[in-house]
């Protein structure tokens, strides 16, 4: 190699270099995108970003209250460790830990009461998280379509002292 050609096989190395990178690079990408079209779902393509919102407790719990999106009834609360929210914010149904059995449980697999989700905010903390949802059936396992159905409790009920006052501390 005479000192002429040295200039341009370090040209050459550094170009197969740059090239061997920028494959695998994109290759690393195709991969990732194919398996987030055969699994039908391109969300999955990265982590949601509320995943890295959620404020979860000791537990690695926070805990969920389900409502019907569009008559605002108050179905149920459950348990969501990060594996059930990331499931629950991807699939399109809701899953919750289930602390008792120590499981997923994505609801309705076994009773057929879906609940299909329609949106989704965390609370002020982030501790909470509220899903709005089209519930399929009975949300509660007892049948009664909400959680809190059949079940007031006596209460000493309150009131503002000036209704027209409007300030709420
Ligand atoms: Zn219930």
């Amino acid at each position: 190699m005479n000192a002429n050609q040295r200039p341009k096989a370090r040209r050459l190395l550094l170009e197969t270099l740059i090239l061997t990178v920028l494959y695998a690079a994109l290759g690393k990408v195709c991969t990732m995108l194919a398996h987030s079209v055969l699994s039908g779902n391109l969300i999955l393509f990265w982590p949601p970003a509320g995943l890295a919102l959620a404020a979860f407790n000791a537990d690695g719990l926070l805990p969920a209250v389900i409502q019907q999106w569009d008559t605002g009834e108050v179905l149920m609360l459950g348990w969501m460790n990060e594996e059930a929210l990331r499931r629950t914010f991807t699939e399109g149904r809701v899953t919750f830990w289930s602390r008792s059995r120590q499981e997923y449980w994505r609801k309705g697999d076994t009773s057929g009461h879906a609940q299909y989700v329609h949106g989704a905010a965390f609370d002020c903390d982030a501790d909470t998280l509220l899903v709005q949802v089209d519930q399929v059936g009975g949300a509660c396992h007892t049948g009664t379509r909400t959680c809190f159905d059949g079940r007031d409790v006596d209460v000493a009920p309150g009131a503002r002292p000036d209704a027209t006052d409007g300030v709420h501390p």
